[in-house]
């Protein structure tokens, strides 16, 4: 079995399945996909989303604004909240720093925003979703000012060096692989893929965009994340199995809403099988 940690359910291309969802998705769960986390890019799409999260019920949907997104209003920690509740997301985000892209929102408004996400997630002590580039002191320096190390969050799609993973690791973070891992030029990626915490991975698509090899060049979708599993596994030198089964574990135990029904004796049993960390 295989979680999703992240994906665009919303925004998948109308070339994936001819834009058909329920189809996308019946063949994500056929490749043994069975949980999906929809995340939210604008709070604008926090109807659609939840939408889509009633309709099937291996989704379940986060609620944020993107650091590269320019709404027309700029959503205070209030706005946030609200629609984390309204929506019951299982977690705030995506949300973050990308000074690769600072010419198209300045830093300063990245970091304000990026802040009252933070501060939002504590107050619903939920795990929070970072996208960071290029912004390591400033993403890591944020981290450490408002997030709870029992709650936690994800650095997604990540990219960066095995020293900033320990140190997200440190602040109570897991760590997210996308389809990037898989491609040829990554092999600097694939080594911090077999250096980091196995119970700290996890795993995702960020579909429709990044498409894994062998579909590099296509829109993205959840069925992939398998290529990214199976990537990962090599270059650990572990059987598939073993990554999707711990990664599935990961994935519950930072995302605890997103299991309504995993009951305190089913977190016991996972935990005696160590598969969950106490
Ligand atoms: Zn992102
Ligand atoms: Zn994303």
């Amino acid at each position: 079995m295989f979680v999703d940690s992240h994906c665009h359910l919303d925004r998948l291309s109308d070339k994936t399945h001819g834009g058909d969802l329920a189809a996308t998705l019946s063949a994500a769960r056929e490749a043994h996909v069975s949980q999906f986390l929809a995340v939210c890019v604008s709070l604008d799409d926090m109807p659609a989303l939840a939408a889509i999260g009633r309709e099937h019920e291996d989704v379940v949907i986060s609620a944020g604004l993107h650091p590269l997104h320019t709404p027309a209003v700029e959503p205070d920690v209030e706005a946030i909240r609200e629609a984390a509740n309204d929506y019951q997301a299982v977690a705030i985000g995506e949300t973050g720093l990308d000074y690769h892209y600072r010419d198209s929102v300045p830093e300063a408004v990245q970091y304000a925003r990026f802040e009252r996400h933070l501060m939002a997630a504590r107050e619903l002590e939920l795990p929070v979703i970072v996208h960071t580039r290029e912004a390591r002191e400033d993403t890591l320096a944020l981290l450490e000012k408002h997030i709870d190390p029992q709650v936690g969050g994800v650095l997604h799609c990540f990219t960066e060096d095995l020293d900033m993973a320990r140190r997200a690791v440190g602040l109570g973070f897991y760590i997210s692989l996308s389809g990037i891992v898989t491609f040829a030029s990554a092999t600097a990626l694939r080594d911090v893929a077999a250096r980091l915490p196995l119970d700290r991975l996890l795993i995702e698509t960020d579909s429709p965009y990044l498409a894994p090899v062998p579909h590099r060049g296509k829109p993205n979708e959840p069925a992939w994340v398998v290529n990214v599993a199976e990537c990962i596994a090599e270059a650990r030198g572990i059987s598939v199995d073993e990554l999707a089964m711990q990664t599935t574990a990961n994935f519950y135990h930072l995302f605890r809403a997103a299991s309504p029904d995993a009951t305190p004796g089913q977190r016991e049993s996972l935990t005696r099988a160590g598969l969950l960390s106490p």
